[in-house]
């Protein structure tokens, strides 16, 4: 039987649904929550996916600021920006996006994402929250982990198991804002995790041991069919290009599809962890 899909889109729109209460609730008592983007010479890419952010939160109600870095600007500009939005008490989420952070750019992004006050990083990529995340009493984590294990949650309910007490994890990916904060959340959801890298020697004798398996690794059909437990949950949280003969793109994720084959719960890409990232970046905003 094929694996169930699970359907990020559907638990994204329940959650947005009583996220859309939550922020009429706070728009009643004369609170509008408000997100800041600080970015730079934003591409067609990164403007595509700043405009997606400002309407998804023009419908909930919450306001969204950008604010644009002058080309060439330094890392003092940086810091200062992100400083004039700590104080500002009508922001309440900040986030550091596009080429800021992308590689290669000249910004220290350690540097900034430490300056980001730990009550506004809404991306959860500030040391301290990091550091709460560690101590299993995280307030505001990575958006994707939260999201990917979201999505394990419910794959796992899906299959009529409560919650991921006891189960056999293993996450593929040790970044510190994806894999890491997966593998963090998971051991403090009471699952017994493993978490391997490009290092790791036998790649599928952790991940065949696995009754929930997280990967994300960013290489297209990296994991198949002899990498999976027979009736695993399977969260993908890869997004890879691939360029068709076309010369269309499709994206996709790190998990060839023949693992829906042996799977019992995946997660699609699109339409997976993807989903639901965004609308947890809004939460943490009214949070
Ligand atoms: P990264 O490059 O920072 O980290 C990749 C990790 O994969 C590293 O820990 C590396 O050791 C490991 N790795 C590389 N090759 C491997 C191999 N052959 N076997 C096992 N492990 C291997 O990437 P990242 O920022 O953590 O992102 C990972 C993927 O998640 C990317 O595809 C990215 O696009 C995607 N992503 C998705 C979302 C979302 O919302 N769905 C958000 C952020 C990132």
């Amino acid at each position: 039987m094929p694996a169930r899909v699970i359907d990020g889109k559907a638990v994204s729109d329940t959650r947005r649904a009583a996220l859309a209460e939550q922020v009429q609730a706070l728009l009643a008592r004369s609170l509008q929550p408000c997100l800041a983007a600080v970015t730079v010479r934003p591409d067609h890419g990164w403007a595509l996916y700043l405009r997606n952010q400002a309407a998804a939160c023009a419908a909930l109600g919450i306001r969204h600021r950008v604010v644009e870095l002058p080309a060439g600007a330094s890392q003092g500009e940086l810091i200062e920006a992100i400083e004039t939005l700590n104080l500002d008490p009508a922001v309440h989420g900040i986030i550091l996006q596009g080429p800021l952070a992308a590689p290669g750019s000249d910004f220290n992004e350690l540097q900034a994402q430490a300056q980001l006050s730990p009550d506004k990083d809404v991306e959860g990529v500030n040391p301290a929250n990091l550091g709460l995340l560690l101590a299993g009493r995280q307030a505001l984590a990575p958006c994707t982990a939260l999201s990917a294990v979201a999505l394990a949650q419910a794959g796992f309910a899906a299959l009529g198991r409560a919650d991921l007490t006891g189960v056999e994890a293993c996450v593929v990916g040790a970044s510190t804002i994806v894999g890491k904060p997966i593998a963090q959340l998971l051991l403090a959801a009471g699952a017994t995790v493993t978490v391997c890298h490009v290092h790791t020697r036998d790649l599928s004798a952790h991940t065949r041991a696995a009754e929930l398996l997280v990967v994300a690794v960013g290489k297209a059909g990296l994991i198949r069919r002899e990498h999976i437990k027979p009736g695993a949950v399977v969260v993908d949280v890869g997004i890879n290009r691939r360029q068709l003969a076309d010369g269309r793109t499709e994206t996709v994720g790190d998990v060839a599809p023949e693992v829906a084959e042996v799977a019992a719960a995946l997660t699609p890409v699109p339409g997976g962890v993807g989903s639901l990232t965004t609308t947890i970046l809004l939460e943490s905003t009214v949070t």
